[in-house]
């Protein structure tokens, strides 16, 4: 090997210190499903006990953006079943 092509030091520890980094912790929510540590849960939307996040207004605020997003695409004329036609088109 070329000097040239040796890292130094630095790099080395730098690309090893990746190497002892083991998986994600998960642990078990009080409702039975698993969540990642130090984080509110997603299906229950508690943390250490309390509820934190509303998981029903999240569900419908998602359900609301997605449903804003389809009828902006339908507006400016790029929605799905257009790529589809085209895709149909071209074969
Ligand atoms: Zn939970």
């Amino acid at each position: 090997m070329v000097v040239r092509m040796r890292k130094n030091r630095s790099q080395t520890a730098k690309r090893r210190s990746n190497h002892a980094i083991s998986g994600q912790r998960l642990a078990k929510c009080e409702c039975g499903a698993a969540r990642m540590t130090h984080r509110a849960c997603p299906q229950c939307g508690k943390y250490n006990g309390k509820v934190v996040i509303d998981v029903v207004a999240e569900a419908s605020r998602t359900a609301r953006r997605q449903k804003r997003k389809l009828t902006e695409l339908r507006a400016s004329g790029q929605t799905d079943e257009t790529k589809e036609k085209e895709t149909t088109q071209t074969k």
